[in-house]
């Protein structure tokens, strides 16, 4: 055998594909119909201004020869990880220093390739429901066990749901590595200062390294919330924490992401901070020049109020849809501090079922919950990423369609 095994366990990961052909089917059947994406995870704003400058300039500096750059440093230019020091963590009162922050090309990626600085035998918890990449890359590595078509035999599982107001428990077993993530995909909950609180201390009396998640961390607003889990004294010896720009600045596609691996966090005598640059020096050659001058951009005083504004834009979106749901008689978490709105299929309905119910009735395209675990089942995602103007209209027929479900 030269393959990896582990991939044999993995379950076909159909969530968007099967969405992607039941909307095309349905499209097919009623093309007068004009169907409303609510399912979406990716932005749909374009750049901010300030953004596109950046870039553009730096394409400007790349055809020069006094300017060009080519293989940059390793963790990332100097100039954005001392705006991210400064922009992220300074401006909350927060001491990461530069050498602390890595540039990587998404959270997506760091988030599934931190696991590699790890022993195989680690043990890993999840919340549930959570962002499948935790799972997978984990999976991917034969940390899990097998896979029983619903659940990895040695994957801890850590229920969220409305029976627990959305808040983990901390796990009954031993485990080293634990993946958090808020503002939560896809519930769009938050964990406050006391829950945070609780999971550092867990973390140093069990040795565990928290793996902490904060790519919607812009959505955050008031000062209730923390933005990053070093706003908790003793967090950087038990944390890794991963920010991301895309749904910040809507660089889903320009692709630029930082990872925190604090100098004081060790484990087994060994600097996880050296570990990672070891890991990113060998098997990644750094994100483009031109991106990460953009990325710099969005700290400038006019880069900052053009991405806020967008950001805005999609919260006022998410709130239209809470309280939208709500209105008709569904309890519904998330869209105050997350682009994502969360509840319980209404009428008893499983995850699917509601799917196409809303599909038929009221041509909108959501997320079934139980994509992103087995306590998402009978669950359902709706996302604040599409236009103002389709959100409006998708609000004005669930207020039709929803009450008729629920009685
Ligand atoms: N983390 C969470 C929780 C996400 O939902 C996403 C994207 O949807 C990512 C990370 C990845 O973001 P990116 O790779 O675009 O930085």
């Amino acid at each position: 055998m030269i393959t990896n095994q582990n991939f044999g366990e993995i379950p076909q990961s159909y969530l968007f594909s099967e969405v992607a052909e039941r909307v095309r089917r349905f499209e097919a059947q009623h093309p007068e119909a004009r169907v409303l994406r609510l399912g979406i995870g990716d932005v749909t704003r374009p750049l901010a201004p300030a953004v596109v400058d950046a870039l553009h300039a730096a394409v400007d500096e790349q055809a020069v020869a006094a300017s060009f750059q080519g293989y940059g440093p390793e963790a990332g230019y100097a100039f954005l990880r001392e705006a991210i020091a400064a922009g992220e963590y300074a401006a909350i009162g927060v001491d990461v220093s530069p050498d602390e922050i890595f540039i990587g090309d998404g959270s997506k990626s760091d988030s599934a390739n931190i696991q590699e600085l790890f022993a195989d035998t680690a043990r890993v918890a999840v919340t549930d429901p959570v962002y499948p990449v935790y799972v997978d890359s984990n999976a991917m590595a034969g940390r899990l066990g097998t896979f029983d078509g619903e659940r990895w035999s040695e994957l801890t599982y850590l229920r969220c749901d409305d029976t627990n107001e959305y808040r983990p428990a901390l796990p009954a077993e031993p485990v080293e590595l634990v993946y958090l993530c808020s503002p939560n995909n896809p519930t769009g909950t938050t964990m406050s200062r006391e829950d945070l609180t609780a999971w550092v201390a867990y973390a140093r009396e069990a040795g565990a390294v928290i793996l902490f998640d904060v790519a919607y961390r812009a959505f955050i607003t008031g000062d209730d919330v923390p933005r990053s889990i070093y706003e908790i004294e003793g967090a950087d010896e038990v944390a890794i924490e991963f920010g991301s720009f895309s749904k910040t600045a809507g660089f889903t596609g320009l692709r630029c992401s930082w990872t925190v691996v604090p100098q004081k966090l060790r484990r087994d005598g060994v600097s996880l901070n050296a570990l990672w640059l070891r890991r990113q020096s060998t098997k990644f050659n750094g994100t483009p020049y031109i991106v990460q001058r953009a990325a710099s951009a969005t700290y400038s005083a006019t880069g900052r109020e053009q991405v806020r504004a967008d950001v805005d834009y999609y919260l006022a979106n998410a709130r239209l849809i809470r309280s939208t749901l709500e209105s008709a008689g569904v309890a519904a978490v998330g869209g105050e501090h997350s682009p994502y709105v969360w509840f319980r299929c209404p009428g008893g309905m499983d995850s699917w079922e509601f799917f196409d119910v809303l599909l038929a009735e009221a041509q909108i395209v959501g997320t079934p919950g139980v994509g992103f675990g087995p306590a998402g089942a009978g669950h359902f995602r709706l996302s604040a990423f599409n236009t103002s103007e389709a959100t409006q209209e998708a609000a004005g027929r669930l207020a039709a369609l929803l009450p008729r479900l629920a009685a």
